[in-house]
């Protein structure tokens, strides 16, 4: 069995310096077409029970983002990767 790995406690100072950042700078991948733009080109709905990002070539969803009572759910599955400029990351 391969104990190579930590918890996801581990990982929270390097992704709180990119979940910190302004999401809308960031290029995203769309997982259904392969295009790549920034975020803030995506066509997004807000009439929704939350947020709802969709591709601004093919109107996949990209991204989910649902406020439920003391829980938020943050759904990425829609995108390959989100690219963001390296410079701009927050150091912990
Ligand atoms: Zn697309």
């Amino acid at each position: 069995m391969n104990h190579d790995y930590l918890d996801g406690n581990a990982a929270a100072g390097e992704l709180s310096s990119i979940l910190a950042m302004d999401v809308t700078t960031a290029q995203s991948q769309c997982a259904n077409c392969g295009a790549t733009k920034h975020f803030a080109e995506a066509h997004v709905y807000m009439q929704a029970p939350g947020v709802v990002a969709r591709c601004a070539v093919c109107e996949h969803v990209l991204l989910r983002f649902v406020k439920a009572r003391q829980r938020a759910f943050l759904d990425l599955r829609g995108m390959t990767c989100l690219i963001f400029d390296a410079s701009q990351l927050q150091e912990c």
